[in-house]
Formats: structure tokens, C-alpha cells, sequence
């Protein structure tokens, strides 16, 4: 199977990072791990390979209890109200879960995190430290994540507490040059605080053997190459605050579990909840520790030290047969007028907002075509809507609804038969077999780019369109029919091969394409093997020459909004 060439895996876990509940998902974080996520496994379904696709909401983050005071709510009131909306947004974007997680509506999860707490704790994994912690004598309360902004200690960059958007290393909060107070701008103390700590330093030597086998971006291998070469730092694991997870060792009573340290046996318990969906039973171990199942992580830059460096740690601690993610797809961030998308500071585009100017194939086309995969990239309205006009409506529209005529005109509205290939023929053919490759590679894990498969697609829609102007010459020849409508024939396949290489992409599109093409059998069935199979002879259109993104009435607004 093409997808399992470097890989003996037969089953798939595709797991996204979960978005923290403080507001809707904009359109950075669906351009991101998402969008990208969904992408590979509408892929693998294409391969015939079985997936799963995991993601959810992280409820007990700390910009959530923040964010509740800012609105008045209770912290569990903003992290239902934004998960249901997130819910919504994926929906809306055709981003399609196996399982959705809400840690605080799940059965599995607080049981699994503190059973997986218990055993760190039980082992002697989990150290009591004596630390400075940043106190707020005017909210009266410890400072840390969403409560304190400072310098970061490594980069000197703007960040919040405990980790670093800019340069991706953590921080201990005490350790933030001019912290102050989120809540207040108060100035706050330090003052000595006894918490758990994660050691990260006696997993380096397994880190460094891990990081050997695991896929990633260069990007994120600096980071870590970074991080190895200097003393790995101990990690708080417990933090003051009654929002979260309670810990449960005697003598934290008033501390919860950090965020990122439930995270990790999160994924367990999700995994637990796809089982119970599946009516299996409801039992991480199916995929964390079976050799034919393959974990493949999606998830942002400055997410990399959490998923690289403390999760990895983390499992080996608890488990050391559980298997790691064999592969990291990473991306870099959206910007939108020069600025990074923040939730926090309400700086974004939401996805709804754009889902209801337009339809989710042209939003998931432009983010596809344009998301930071490896370099920050700038978010404008006004390019969105001029590079839908130009690829997608001037692009693969007119192209197919020509196409749609010609075969209405000169073929009967049905398929030709492709008689003897000759030289651009082949020449054709063979262009498309390399664009094939090309969007093949853009879809597995390890050389993951929508972009390029984008690029791929507008490539075959110009060269097929290219081709078919030059091969209409024939029609007018006396005796060169046969020729004209084997042409015919090799552009309807190239119309063939673009639904399937645009399906992961533009689901919506491909699908309504594949009927125009007089496919009865839906393109779900349809296997990436097959793809150069001929359409059948005599196959009739259905609706090629209409066929369209039904972008027209949402235009007008989007292009009233761009200008
Ligand atoms: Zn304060
Ligand atoms: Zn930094």
C-alpha cells in the first residue's frame, strides 16, 4: 500500500493538538494542525488504510479560568460554551473527528490522568521541590501560565509563563525576566512554594535515541538538539489554583495537575473513548502498545518542547512499552496583518466569520495553499478571495466546464474511446503520472505539505487545460477524429485523476465533480491504485458543463469585505 512504504503500521491514530477553550478556533489554528490532519487522513481513506482521527478541547487549560473572569463565567461555563463552538467550527469546515475529546464530559479521562499520576508518584518519578513562585499580593494568588507575562529567560521575547510561543522552551514562571501580573500589572513576588517536579534530565539518553527514529521538521530537531545540549530543566507538574485536575498525593490539596502534564495520559483516555465508540473494549493498549498501529502527531511550533521533549518523557516514565509518535507534522504561524492570530488578545479572523463569507472547499483550498508550513505566513482577506477567483473560478471551473461542453458537443455528452495513444499522448499521460507522485509525496507524514498538493492540483488543471486547447486542432482535420477524441479521452481522465488528488482538499468539490463525471459509485470507494484507471467508455456526464464551487453569492461579500 503506497502510504505504508516506510511504515509496517496497518491502523493509523492521527492525533491534533487540542485548542484551548478560550474562544472560537480562528483561522490560524484551522489553517494548522486541523486542517492538516484532516488532509492525511481523507488521504488514507483514499489508500483503503484504517484511521482514526483524534483531537478535542484542553478544558483545564489556565487561559480558561482567565478568560472566565474577564467574562463573568465560571471557568467550566467558558470551556463548555468554546468547546461547543470549536465543535461547530470543525464541523463547518468539513474537519471530520473520530472522536472530539472534552475532558470534562469524558468518562475516561480523570481516571486515567490520576491513575497515570499515581504511578509517576508511586515510583518515585515525580520529586517534591522547594521552588520560588511569582505570588500577585493584590489577586492573591500564584502566578503562572495564563496569570503572568514576562521576557522569556531563553530568548528574551515577549511569553507567558511555563513555556515560550517564540523560541518553544519552557520556563519555571520565577525565571521570566520583569514578570508581571496578567490579572492586575502588578509586579509580583517571589516567594518559596513546595510543588512536584518532573525531572526531565533522566530521560535525555531515551530522548536522544528517540528523537534518532522520529520524523520531524528541522525546526522543531533544532529545538530539541537545542534543548539536549544544555541540562534538561526539572518541570512543575502541580501548580496552585483550583481550576484543573485535583492531585492526588497528600499534601497538595490546593493544587491541580498542569495542563500539559494531563495532556499526555489525555491521548490514553481518548483512546479509551475511540474504543468505546467502536465498541471495542475501552483500552489504550489496542494502539499504544500493538506494533501494527502507527501514532502520527500534528501540532504547532510553539507546541514542540510539550510534544518532542515532555510527553516522550513522560510515557517512558509511565510506561516504557508504550509506543511513541513515529512522525511530527508540524506547522510554523498565520499571521494577519503582520501579527501573530492570538486568542487571548481577540487578533484573528474566526473560522465562522470566514465559513459563512465562504464556502469551506475555497476556505480549505486558500489555507491548504497558503499555511505556514515552514515559514510564518501573512493572512489577507483580499488575497483569499483574489486567489480563489484566479485558481479555483477562472482555474479549475472554466477548464472543467469547457471541458463539459466540448464532450456535449463533439462526443455526445459521453465518454470517447481513447484509440491508439501517439507521442503527446504519452507525453501527456506521463505528466500526469508525475503530478500523481508529486501530490502522493505531499500526503504522506514525513514530506507533508498541502501546499504542495495544491500546486499540484492548479498544475494539472493548467497543463490538462494546456493540452486540450492544443489537441482541439484535430477536430477540424479531416480523418483526425480519432485522434481529437482519444484527447478527449486523456483530458476527462486528467478531470478523473484531479477529483481524487483534490479530495482530501476540497471534499465537497471532488465529490460533486465525481457525478459530473457520470460516476454512479460514490469517490468514498474510490482507491488511490486506481487512480489512471480510464473512465468507462460511454460513461455519460452528468452536469460537467454547470459543474462550480458555488462560490457566486458568497463572492459578492467577500470581495465588498476585501475592498
Ligand atoms: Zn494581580
Ligand atoms: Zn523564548
Amino acid at each position: 500500500m503506497i502510504n505504508n512504504k516506510k511504515t509496517t503500521a496497518k491502523r493509523f491514530l492521527v492525533i491534533a493538538t487540542p485548542p484551548t477553550p478560550n474562544g472560537d478556533l480562528h483561522v490560524g489554528h484551522l489553517s494548522g494542525p486541523y486542517l492538516g490532519a484532516d488532509i492525511y487522513c481523507r488521504y488514507l481513506a483514499m489508500c483503503g488504510t484504517e484511521h482514526y482521527y483524534i483531537s478535542g478541547v484542553d478544558d483545564h487549560q489556565s487561559y480558561v479560568s482567565l478568560k472566565a473572569e474577564q467574562l463573568g463565567w465560571s471557568p467550566a461555563q467558558v470551556a463548555d460554551y468554546f468547546g461547543d463552538a470549536m465543535e461547530t467550527t470543525l464541523e463547518a469546515a468539513e474537519i471530520q473527528l473520530d472522536i472530539y475529546a472534552r475532558p470534562r464530559k469524558s468518562m475516561y479521562h480523570i481516571p486515567v490522568v490520576q491513575q497515570f499520576f499515581k504511578r509517576l508518584y508511586s515510583e518515585g518519578k515525580l520529586v517534591v521541590k522547594e521552588t520560588l513562585s511569582l505570588f500577585c499580593r493584590v489577586c492573591n494568588r500564584h502566578l503562572f501560565e495564563a496569570y503572568v507575562s514576562g521576557k522569556c529567560p531563553h530568548c528574551e521575547h515577549p511569553s507567558g509563563g511555563n513555556a515560550c510561543e517564540d523560541c518553544g522552551r519552557p520556563n519555571d514562571c520565577a525565571d521570566l525576566i520583569d514578570p508581571v501580573c496578567k490579572s492586575c500589572g502588578s509586579v509580583p513576588y517571589k516567594v518559596p512554594l513546595k510543588r512536584l517536579y518532573f525531572p526531565l534530565s533522566e530521560y535525555e539518553q531515551q530522548l536522544r535515541q528517540y528523537h534518532k527514529s522520529l520524523k520531524m521538521a528541522p525546526h522543531v530537531r533544532a529545538l530539541c538538539e537545542q534543548m539536549l545540549a544544555e541540562r534538561l530543566p526539572d518541570i512543575a507538574v502541580t501548580h496552585v489554583t483550583d481550576w484543573g485536575i485535583p492531585v492526588p498525593a497528600t499534601g497538595f490539596e490546593n493544587q491541580r495537575l498542569y495542563v500539559w502534564f494531563e495532556m499526555a495520559p489525555g491521548y490514553l483516555a481518548a483512546t479509551c473513548e475511540l474504543n468505546a465508540k467502536l465498541q471495542t473494549p475501552p483500552d489504550w493498549t489496542s494502539y499504544w502498545k500493538s506494533k501494527d498501529a502507527a501514532i502520527v502527531q500534528f501540532f504547532g511550533f510553539d507546541n514542540s518542547y510539550f510534544f518532542a521533549v515532555l510527553f516522550p518523557a513522560l510515557f517512558l516514565a509511565g510506561d516504557p512499552k508504550i509506543q511513541l509518535p513515529q512522525t511530527f507534522v508540524t506547522n510554523e504561524f498565520y499571521r494577519l496583518n503582520g501579527l501573530k492570530f492570538s486568542t487571548s488578545r481577540s487578533h484573528a479572523i474566526w473560522g465562522q466569520e470566514l465559513l459563512r463569507q465562504a464556502s469551506s472547499d475555497a476556505v480549505r483550498f486558500y489555507l491548504a495553499h497558503t499555511g505556514p508550513e515552514r515559514e510564518q505566513c501573512n493572512f489577507t482577506l483580499q488575497d483569499f478571495y483574489q486567489t480563489v477567483q484566479c485558481e479555483l473560478i477562472e482555474g479549475w471551473e472554466a477548464w472543467l466546464q469547457g471541458l463539459g461542453q466540448k464532450v456535449s458537443r463533439g462526443c455526445n455528452a459521453r465518454v470517447p474511446l481513447a484509440w491508439q495513444l501517439e507521442e503527446d499522448h504519452e507525453n501527456f499521460a506521463g505528466a500526469l503520472r508525475s503530478l500523481i507522485s508529486q501530490a502522493e509525496a505531499a500526503y504522506q507524514p514525513e514530506t507533508f505539505s498541502p501546499q504542495q498538493a495544491t500546486r499540484t492540483c492548479c498544475e494539472l488543471v493548467r497543463l490538462a487545460r494546456r493540452f486540450g486547447k492544443s489537441e482541439d486542432h484535430w477536430s477540424f482535420v479531416r480523418g483526425r477524429h480519432v485522434r481529437w477524441k482519444t484527447s478527449v479521452a486523456l483530458e476527462l481522465l486528467a478531470a478523473k485523476v484531479l477529483m481524487m488528488l483534490a479530495a482530501p482538499l476540497v471534499p465537497s468539490f471532488a465529490v460533486k465533480g465525481w457525478r459530473a463525471l457520470g460516476y454512479e459509485t460514490p469517490l468514498s470507494g474510490a482507491r488511490w491504485n486506481e487512480i489512471l484507471e480510464p473512465l468507462p467508455v460511454g460513461q455519460a456526464l452528468s452536469g460537467l458543463v454547470t459543474l462550480s464551487f458555488d462560490l457566486l453569492g458568497k463572492n459578492v461579500q467577500m470581495s465588498q469585505a476585501a475592498v
